[in-house]
């Protein structure tokens, strides 16, 4: 069998023994199998009707609702394996025989209801590497919602409401879950449509009030409630309007929140470093895992985290393309 090639070109491509495979690709391509991670924009590409398409039955449904339709997929391969990769809703590693194993985005740990990545070995790990830097260690979840909490009590307290803001897909998810006692709860439309999804796979996630910024900008009640909504800038159209109009509190939650600066740089009067990707200690973690005699990193800190792999002993280099920068991870 001859060996196997790992090139960054239209997402990944592996050719492994008589197989080529596209993971994440940006296009549509050449390859005996395209696997789609996870249903977060930058991990999708315009599905052609020629392609097999490998995700799970989630990823596919939150894949439409989004307007990219992969057509029918498949989930059973002989010599794959699909792992939950713990990142959202129906996000999956990918493993090729004991050849190589594909993180996609993953997180290391439990929340709410989603399960830490699980990790098999293999010779070749591609892995995302987007806190790939030693200052990126994020605080226990529980420490983190009570912190929050208290904020929201705080806030209350002075008749405030207020806005929690994460991606709508995965994050905004996990606020209505964490955040459920505060009334009147409202969840912004874009979050309402992905929680329903949720919902259809044995997720329940607090409905609360729906907010359609076209038609309840005007029409919220005075004094404090909570709101889950998309990330977006506190400059932006709506959410400058929430705190003008009702004095609203905002607060981002990204794992890019342990930069000191990062409430200021989105308009926001406070941040929590809440993240669905791995923090670097369990980035380290999930290498020793696999046990890998090849890494290839790929996303974030790509270069950094090689060199630190590679001073703990692995073979380990960048995918040099397909890098993604903080903006493109407020968008997804
Ligand atoms: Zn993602």
């Amino acid at each position: 069998m001859g060996r196997t090639s790992v090139t960054s070109n239209n997402g990944i491509q592996v050719d492994y023994g008589s197989r080529t495979y596209l993971l994440d690709p940006t296009r549509a391509g050449r390859a005996d199998y395209t696997f789609v991670s996870h249903a977060h924009v930058d991990h999708m590409h315009r599905a052609s009707k020629t392609e097999t398409i490998v995700s799970s039955e989630a990823t596919r449904e939150l894949a439409a609702a989004r307007g990219y339709d992969l057509g029918e997929t498949v989930q059973s391969v002989e010599g794959l394996e699909l792992l939950d990769s713990g990142h959202i809703l129906g996000s999956r590693a990918l493993r090729i025989e004991d050849e190589l194993f594909y993180t996609g985005d993953a997180s290391g740990r439990n929340r709410a209801f989603l399960k830490r990545c699980e990790t098999k070995r293999a010779r070749v790990l591609v892995m995302e590497t987007t806190y790939g830097s030693p200052e990126y260690v994020f605080p226990p979840t529980a420490k983190l919602v009570r912190e929050v909490n208290g904020l929201i009590g705080d806030m209350y307290h002075r008749g405030k409401p207020v806005v929690l803001m994460g991606y709508p897909l995965g994050k905004a998810q996990l606020l209505t879950y964490f955040f459920p006692s505060w009334e009147p709860f409202f969840v912004h439309d874009s979050v309402a449509r992905m929680n329903e999804i949720h919902a259809k796979h044995g997720v329940r996630l607090k409905e609360g009030r729906r907010f359609d910024p076209e038609k309840h900008a005007d029409s919220l009640p005075h004094g404090p409630w909570l709101m889950v909504a998309p990330l977006s800038h506190g400059r932006g159209r709506l959410l400058a309007h929430l705190k003008k109009r009702y004095g609203a509190v905002l607060v981002a939650f990204s794992g890019w929140a342990t930069n000191p600066g990062y409430a200021g740089s989105m308009g926001a009067d406070y941040a929590f470093p809440l993240s669905d990707h791995c923090d670097y200690s369990e980035l380290t973690r999930l290498v020793q895992e696999v046990s890998p005699e090849e890494v290839y990193t790929t996303h974030g800190f790509v270069e950094e985290f090689a060199r630190d792999l590679r001073s703990m002993g692995f073979s380990a280099r960048t995918l040099a393309s397909h890098q993604s920068s903080l903006s493109d991870y407020t968008s997804v």
